[in-house]
Formats: C-alpha cells, sequence, structure tokens
C-alpha cells in the first residue's frame, strides 16, 4: 500500500497541490487588528438574551433549510428594493465558490481587479475556472480601459469587484463600476463585505441591471464568529442558485444569534459609525508619521506603505500587535501593510508599538 502523501499527490488534482492553504496566524496573548474583525463584544443585556434563546435551541434538529424571518429581517436591515430576494451563505467564502460551481462551464473565466480579495483567485482555482486579474491603476483605482479590454477578449462568466476594495481599503468610482457591469457578457457580483463603513451601495439600483447580485456579510459587524454571508439580487437568479446551496449551509445557532442581532441591528450600526471615527483619527495618526504612506479607506481596515515593512511587521508583533503583512503577496503590494481599525485603546496600543519599531530600525 502506497503512503498517503504518494496517494495525495497522486490522485489530486494539480492546481490544488500547488495551491497553499489560507494561512491563519497564530494570535493568542496579541491585540489582534489584522483581520477586518469587529473589536466590541456584544452588550451584556443582548447577551443574555441571547443566552436565554440558545439555552433553549433545538439543535437535535437540521436547521430550517430557509429561515423565512432572518431572511426577513435581513431585508429590512439592507433596505432590499422589491422584487429582489436573499441567499444565504456560510460566510461570503461560501458563495463566492457557490457562484463558481454554478458557472463553470468548460474553459469559464473569473475576472477580477489585482490587488483584491485574495480568495476570488484560490476559488477560482480549485473550482478549475480560468482566472484573470487586471491589475489596479498605481493609485489603486480601477484602470477602466484596462478592465474593459480585458472583460471584451476574455468575456468572462463572472466578476468580482470588492466595493470597497480590500485590502487597498478604496471605494471605485461608482461610475467606473456601472460601466463595467454594462460591458460586461456575464454575472457581475459587487462584494460590499464592508458596506458598514462606506458611503455608498449598489443595493438600490440592483432592478437596474439583469447581470448584477451584490454580496454581503454579516462578519466585519460583529458577527465573523458566527459565518453569515448573503447574496442579494432578482428571484431569476436565486432560485437557479439555491439548487446548489448544500440544505443545511447555515446552523440552528448561528441562524438564531444572528436574528436576535439584527433585532438590535442599531447596536451594530453605532459600533460601525464609532469605528469609522475611530478611521479618520488613526488615519490622521498615520499621516504624521514621515515614513508612511498611509492610503484613504472607506472600510475598516488602513492601507500604509512603510520602508522595512517585514521587519516593521515583526516588530510590532513582538510588542504585542498583529496587523497583516501584504509585503511579498502582490507586486503592487511591496511594503504594505493592512491594520484593522479597533477600540481607540488598540489604536493607541498599536500607534506606539509603530512608533517604538520605527525608532529602533531607523
Ligand atoms: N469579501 C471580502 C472583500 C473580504 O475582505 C472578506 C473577508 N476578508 C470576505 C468577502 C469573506 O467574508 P466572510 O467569508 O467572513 O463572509
Amino acid at each position: 500500500m502506497p503512503s498517503a502523501s504518494l496517494l495525495a499527490s497522486s490522485l489530486l488534482r494539480r492546481e490544488i497541490l500547488d495551491l497553499h492553504a489560507y494561512h491563519v496566524p497564530d494570535s493568542s496573548g496579541c491585540i489582534k487588528l489584522d483581520a477586518m474583525e469587529n473589536p466590541y463584544p456584544v452588550p451584556q443585556a443582548l447577551c443574555e438574551e441571547i443566552a436565554a434563546a440558545v439555552a433553549h435551541a433545538a439543535i437535535n434538529r437540521y436547521p430550517d433549510p430557509n429561515p423565512a424571518v432572518l431572511k426577513e429581517s435581513i431585508r429590512g436591515v439592507i433596505g432590499l428594493p422589491p422584487g429582489m430576494e436573499v441567499l444565504l451563505g456560510n460566510g461570503s467564502d461560501e458563495l463566492i465558490q457557490l457562484l463558481a460551481m454554478a458557472v463553470n462551464k468548460p474553459g469559464a473565466v473569473l475576472l477580477s481587479v489585482e490587488p483584491s480579495f485574495v480568495m476570488y483567485k484560490m476559488i477560482a482555482t480549485f473550482t478549475g475556472m480560468r482566472y484573470v486579474g487586471v491589475p489596479l491603476a498605481a493609485d489603486f483605482s480601477l484602470d477602466l480601459p484596462a478592465t474593459l479590454a480585458s472583460i471584451k477578449r476574455e468575456q468572462p462568466a463572472l466578476v468580482f469587484l470588492a466595493y470597497p476594495n480590500n485590502p487597498t481599503g478604496n471605494l471605485f468610482s461608482a461610475d467606473a463600476v456601472a460601466q463595467i457591469i454594462e460591458a460586461s457578457p456575464g454575472l457581475v457580483i459587487l462584494d460590499e463585505a464592508y458596506y458598514a463603513f462606506a458611503s455608498d451601495s449598489f443595493i438600490p439600483h440592483l432592478a437596474r441591471y439583469s447581470n448584477l447580485l451584490v454580496m454581503r456579510t454579516f462578519s466585519k459587524l460583529g458577527m465573523a464568529g458566527l459565518r453569515l454571508g448573503f447574496l442579494a439580487g432578482s428571484t431569476a437568479w436565486l432560485e437557479q442558485l439555491e439548487k446548489l446551496r448544500l440544505p443545511y449551509n447555515v446552523g440552528v445557532l448561528p441562524q438564531l444569534v444572528a436574528g436576535k442581532l439584527l433585532e438590535h441591528h442599531e447596536v451594530l450600526l453605532q459600533q460601525a459609525q464609532q469605528i469609522k471615527l475611530d478611521r479618520a483619527k488613526l488615519l490622521q495618526q498615520l499621516g504624521e508619521i514621515t515614513a508612511v504612506q498611509v492610503y484613504p479607506s472607506e472600510a475598516n481596515f488602513l492601507l500604509f506603505r512603510v520602508a522595512k515593512a517585514t521587519e516593521v511587521f515583526n516588530g510590532l508583533k513582538q510588542r504585542g500587535v498583529l496587523i497583516k503583512n501584504l509585503n511579498g503577496g502582490h507586486p503592487m503590494l511591496i511594503d504594505c501593510l493592512r491594520v484593522t481599525v479597533g477600540t481607540p485603546q488598540e489604536n493607541e496600543r498599536f500607534i506606539a508599538a509603530l512608533t517604538e519599531t520605527l525608532t529602533q530600525l531607523a
């Protein structure tokens, strides 16, 4: 009998063997500013309400495959236009995968811009789609002529645009996005993961484009641990995509807890509002450090460039602050680091640790 690793390397597809697993670093003992989580816990009174509901949850039963009440409260909080539906996912990552599986005819292309969210490329790779990444302009705005030319040439079945973009933080021009949607022969997914911190959304324009779906997640709004995302769009699309959704993809507890939290949506929005205020302060503080070039953001994180970025990242880690090192990934992200906006105290600790590290490295 051959060894397991020999068997794996002969059985698995070449592109899977060549993939690097999505790396999640050990954050124990650190201030965690690496993953765009909401730093605020659920308020005590709401915690107790959730605990009481969880105590009576029917976890011996499979979850409701079509949680109408939860979907209705999502429709309410996002102001979904009439005639539109939502499809729930186990986080929005799962929905990217579902979309790729749905359109993956032989030779089908998934197109996105670069640098952007790495899962678009990873999922294209492991579903066997052909991936095309169009470079952004040097200021991280859309290179519209290049993107339109690439769409014309490649005829992508799927286009993903993160609005605002991760890891750059900027919101693309709405006019440029509209031109991309209009020029696309396939489905365009606007990934609004950071909608709670942004000044614009395409949800109100869903009815205008028959090839547009908007994807959102509740991960950045305080529910990263629940794993709940959704696609919003016309019933014509969603009833087809529903066929691919595994019937029990959102568990009993996430359904129940998200439902409770959405009943108190104003609490989450208030936290997002605080994060936006603290983002402005952090932007200003980073802007005052001469060695640092910081980029504007409509998300709950800031991208910045600094010489010796990997050493700066390590210096921060030694001082108990974990952020994201983007240096060595995409060529446009040389010497780039990304910090999630935390609580005011966490942001202060980050700025202090950064100042100390830069002094030490100077
Ligand atoms: N889209 C974008 C642009 C993201 O940055 C992320 C998380 N980093 C996701 C989707 C995935 O979010 P989740 O799977 O937690 O819903």
